[in-house]
């Protein structure tokens, strides 16, 4: 149960986590009222509860509600299930879709020393208002002013957003289109002394974060020996790897990778996953799976801001994935990667058709972007933000995704999730033509 454990020392196996945590997660406490709703869940009917202060869902306008899916089956709110569906829930998430999803975990990605039984160590999940707030917390339980962080750049700019105000220096890792490059981390780490000694003026990094399936905004995806050689760095310099994977239901071929945390022996992969591009972006589900002490932690700080992801959302998830069952799962998500692919495909077609004089360009194995290097520009920018509109193409200038959005860049990401083969054909001839009269 949520806030179980809290009290203990955040420990597991030989890792105590009390070096990562800021000093602000390390004062969250677990909010009473909080922990005597979960209780009351877990309670049989017979109990007579006069504590909490929920509203009366009789209240409520809203009686039941019938949502057809595409298949022709349907995600029924009968009026219990509706009464339900409107009230305050858990904030590590509601039962039964945590513990659903804590099977496909293990499926996928089962760690080979702890998983989410007490006996094989604990790793933990808990639901989250997308991917986006996992994120958000997780740096704010672990990323403290003034933290070297590690990370590949240019990265998602959600990201940057994040961690940027807390006051931390990232540390770019160069990377291509395979990843982040294990050699040059290593050289990165290697001013830190691995025993432990600090470089004077600068803490050695306790984080490093990366996408690794179809990068955003880069495509890229990183290789099982890169993860490998980054996770001996990461027991070496003892840090933790905090694996951002909302594209890793995208990739375009099977077997899907092994993530790192399928590596983790120690208990130091902290992982995100989303259901926005594979079920929808506007329910908000995420997840966090992690060693128990922190993904405790996590949920303490949702306890005091969002209390929980939405129950309607979640039991509309979680009603659905029951009765698909696994199996179901995984065929609507190859009906949506075979969409994605055929996306793909026709970009990487319209790509050699008209840009293949003025730019470059690698194919991505996973996810929704292509990363484009157009040449002889120095700086996208201008380019896109004046001239682009002019000729009614609309591309991301590659700036927003660098650590320092001033530093010129040529490159631009362009999105094939939404346009028509036909659209991303006529992009492309503009962007073409964009390109020649700017040279
Ligand atoms: N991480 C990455 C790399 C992303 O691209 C996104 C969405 N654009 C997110 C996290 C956040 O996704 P969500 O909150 O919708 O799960």
């Amino acid at each position: 149960m949520e806030g179980q454990g809290l009290e203990q020392a955040p420990q597991l196996g030989n890792m105590n986590y009390s070096r990562f945590l800021t000093a602000v997660s390390a004062a969250r406490k677990p909010s009473p009222i909080r922990l005597l709703t979960e209780l009351q869940q877990l309670s049989p009917p017979t109990l007579i509860s006069l504590a909490g202060g929920a509203p009366n869902p009789n209240t409520f306008p809203f009686h039941s509600a019938s949502i057809k899916m595409k298949t022709g089956e349907t995600v029924a709110f009968d009026e219990t299930m509706m009464k339900r569906a409107l009230q305050y829930s858990g904030s590590a998430g509601i039962p039964e879709l945590v513990s659903w999803m804590k099977e496909l975990q293990k499926r996928l990605h089962e760690p080979p020393t702890i998983n989410f039984t007490p006996e094989r160590g604990q790793l933990e999940m808990c639901v989250t208002t997308g991917s986006q707030e996992g994120l958000c917390k997780v740096f704010e339980m672990l990323v403290n002013p003034g933290d070297n962080v590690l990370l590949d750049a240019p990265t998602y700019s959600g990201t940057l957003a994040a961690l940027q105000p807390l006051g931390c220096n990232i540390v770019n890792v160069p990377s291509d289109q395979h990843g982040m490059l294990p050699d040059a981390l290593k050289d990165i780490l290697a001013q830190w002394d691995p025993a432990g000694a600090h470089k004077p003026d600068s803490p050695r990094p306790k984080v490093l974060y990366t996408i690794p399936n179809g990068g955003n905004p880069t495509g890229a995806s990183m290789t099982l020996e890169r993860k490998q050689k980054v996770y001996e760095l990461a027991r070496k310099y003892d840090f933790l790897i905090i694996e951002d994977d909302p594209y890793y239901f995208l990739q375009f071929q099977k077997p899907w990778a092994p993530t790192f945390l399928s590596l983790d022996v120690d208990g130091r992969v902290i992982r995100t996953d989303s259901f926005s591009k594979i079920l929808s972006s506007g329910l908000r589900i995420g997840f966090v799976t992690g060693p128990k002490p922190l993904v405790d932690r996590v949920v303490l700080h949702i306890q005091a801001s969002t209390m929980h992801t939405s129950t309607f959302t979640q039991l509309m998830v979680s009603q659905l994935l029951h009765a698909w069952g696994q199996e179901g799962f995984l065929k609507h998500i190859d009906g949506v990667v075979e969409f994605y692919k055929a996306q793909r495909n026709a970009m990487l077609s319209s790509a050699d058709k008209w840009l293949k004089d003025v730019a470059d360009w690698h194919a991505p194995a996973a996810g929704m972007f292509l990363w484009i290097k157009l040449k002889g520009i120095k700086d996208t920018q201008q380019l896109i933000m004046e001239k682009a509109l002019e000729k009614e193409v609309l591309l991301v200038p590659g700036g927003v995704f660098n650590i320092h959005s001033s530093e010129p860049c040529p490159y631009v990401r362009a999105a094939f999730s939404l346009s028509s083969p036909q659209q991303i054909d006529e992009a492309f001839k503009r962007l073409s033509a964009l390109i020649k009269e700017a040279l």
